[in-house]
């Protein structure tokens, strides 16, 4: 293993434990690859927790999924991964999370509309949800084909979101800023037409201000 994959792992394995941090997925949810070299993938393994992940239970996959090495077996949505990189050059990395607004948006049918605000338009463009997949199966890569070569973060409905990068931090931050977005979204949402809370009396507040004294 060559010093330029020793760093890939260690930057994929930072960004497992930042997914998990940040409540972005739940145990052993969620993957995340990156190329690594001519014909390989480097790749999460499924049923690993991610929080607990260490460099060494990463794998490497070709193009066409099998197996290159590593103990474990890479992601089951590995098909998802491998779709994005055969159909978009210019990606170096891709997350897979559940992160909970985002999923709830695709269960409700809430649309995710990043025209709301400027930096989350400059930083993701148009951000399109894929029909329902089985996932781990073909029906994944055929949900997102329509959307892979024209977003840089697709929502799966009834299953969480896709980010891509050209690395593996900027496919992760894309997820994070998903997120929350989506959070200010359904915070506008439910502020929109309230009214603000009722401020307290001025008795009370002369109160304070002789506690401030
Ligand atoms: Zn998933």
């Amino acid at each position: 293993m060559d010093s330029q994959e020793r760093n890939l792992r260690c930057e994929i394995i930072t960004v497992c434990r930042k997914l998990e941090a940040k409540g972005l997925i739940a145990a052993s949810d969620g993957n995340v690859s990156c190329r690594a070299g001519e014909g390989r993938i480097l790749i999460t393994p499924g049923g690993v927790a991610k929080g607990d992940m260490e460099a060494g239970d990463l794998v490497t996959a070709s193009y066409e999924g099998e197996l290159l090495e590593g103990t474990r077996k890479p992601s089951s949505e590995i098909k998802m991964h491998l779709h994005v990189y055969r159909n978009r050059p210019d990606v170096f990395a891709v997350v897979h999370a559940h992160p909970p607004m985002v999923t709830a948006f695709t269960l409700v049918g809430f649309p995710f509309n990043s025209k709301v605000l400027p930096e989350v338009w400059l930083s993701l463009g148009n951000v399109p949800t894929a029909p329902y997949a089985t996932p781990s199966t073909d029906e994944v890569p055929q949900a997102i084909a329509p959307h892979v070569g024209r977003s840089n973060a697709i929502l799966l409905r009834r299953h969480g979101a896709l980010t891509f990068g050209s690395s593996v931090m900027q496919a992760y931050m894309r997820m994070e800023k998903l997120e929350h977005a989506a959070k200010i979204f359904c915070y506008a949402s439910v502020l929109e037409d309230r009214k603000c809370p009722a401020v307290m009396a001025d008795n009370e507040i002369k109160k304070l201000e002789g506690i401030l004294k």
